[in-house]
């Protein structure tokens, strides 16, 4: 089995979330917390309820903030190495739906000079290219423009420079490379940047002359970065952000790691046509059994199944859909190409309408973009 390895820049082996609730010193969101978030927007997001997002920092703090009628922001983003994937969808879809129901609004990061840095292959005008591509994605899923600001980090860098210089003045090198795993051989670039994607977490703020919460989900394997948000935000006058954190969407080849963008096989973009989808779906690893005779007599094995995790984090909703396709699959009546066949088609009409959202969103893109409508000077 491959040794777990889960951080901002590798994600490894099976996963074992548990484990990741001691390491990172997160907590589990139990029943108590499901019942605030109810109780504060009447219902709960499917993902919340099959636990998909499973682990937080002081969220309950947040809600009780919440209840009393202080608004918080949202804040997420994307490292742009690759075109995006519906693993990176599944987050975003989960913060648009905590924008409507809590009614706030989002800031969405884009860090294209992180994945030059980082990545020795691409080259910035790659990485910035990919970030629009980004933006696209994530505009299509239908925020309003008053309530997102856009952030593509190197064309707002005289935005975040000022607030980022404040932030690396409390960061130490020796904290930084421990947490992220970098060395003396790591570029002083990829050091610095983690004050970048602290940034954000303050700009509401800062805009508001005020503190302001910020909730920001994310994949946990983030967690390391706003670990040191979370140590330097007092020190500069501000509150921790808040965290929300999701596991991870695993490729369609295997169920090691997560989607990686980089892997075409492995993923499914939000950019494939119909038929690309329906041939990456034919050929994703299944819990399906060698013959069709002994799927029918033993059943299919929907826990180890890609396929049947699609349903779960994605394209099933319906908790009731959800198990009748469980039950069909470890009784041996459905069949794996049925199955994918099914998904594929779900996928695929899923596509068509982000497809057309996202078409639409190059037009008004610019109308997304942070502006420098307040003063960054004011933190010391
Ligand atoms: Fe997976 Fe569907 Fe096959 Fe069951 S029938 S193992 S859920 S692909």
């Amino acid at each position: 089995m491959v040794k777990q390895i889960v951080n901002p820049y590798e994600v490894k082996g099976s996963i074992d979330y548990d484990k990741l609730v001691d390491e990172f010193g997160v907590s589990k969101i139990n029943n108590k917390l499901l019942n605030e978030i109810e109780k504060n927007v009447g219902e709960l997001h499917f993902l919340l309820r099959r636990g998909y997002f499973f682990s937080h920092r002081d969220l309950d703090k947040l809600l009780k903030r919440y209840s009393k009628g202080e608004k918080f922001v949202l804040y997420t983003g994307r490292g742009p190495s690759g075109s995006t994937t519906i693993g990176h969808l599944l987050s975003w879809v989960f913060t648009k739906w905590l924008a409507d129901k809590f009614d706030v609004k989002t800031y969405f990061q884009i860090t294209d000079d992180e994945k030059f840095l980082f990545n020795p292959n691409l080259n910035l005008t790659e990485t910035n290219k990919l970030a629009y591509e980004a933006a696209l994605d994530f505009i299509a899923l239908g925020f309003k423009e008053e309530n997102l600001d856009v952030i593509v980090n190197t064309n707002a860098a005289d935005i975040l420079y000022p607030v980022a210089i404040r932030i690396a003045k409390k960061l130490t090198l020796s904290s930084v490379k421990a947490s992220m795993g970098f060395n003396d051989s790591s570029n002083i670039g990829i050091n610095f940047y983690t004050a970048m994607q602290s940034v954000p977490v303050f700009l509401e703020s800062i805009r508001q002359k005020k503190n302001v919460p910020v909730l920001i989900p994310y994949g946990i394997d983030q967690d390391n970065h706003f670990r040191l948000t979370r140590d330097v935000a007092e020190k500069l006058g501000f509150l921790k952000p808040f965290t929300i954190n999701c596991k991870f969407m695993p490729g369609l080849k295997s169920n090691d790691g997560k989607m990686n963008a980089s892997d075409p096989n492995s993923a499914i973009y939000t950019t494939d046509d119909e038929k690309t989808v329906i041939n990456k779906i034919k050929k994703a690893q299944t819990g399906g059994r060698e013959t069709i005779t002994e799927q029918k007599k033993l059943g299919g094995r929907p826990k180890e199944c890609n396929v049947y995790s699609y349903y779960d984090l994605f394209f099933e909703p319906d908790d009731n859909k959800l198990k009748t396709i469980y039950s069909n699959c470890v009784g041996g009546s459905l069949l794996c190409g049925e199955c994918k066949l099914m998904l594929a088609n779900k996928v695929n009409v899923f596509l068509k309408k982000h497809q057309i959202e996202r078409h639409k969103a190059k037009s008004k893109l610019k109308n997304y973009f942070l502006k420098k409508d307040f003063d960054t000077i004011r933190i010391d």
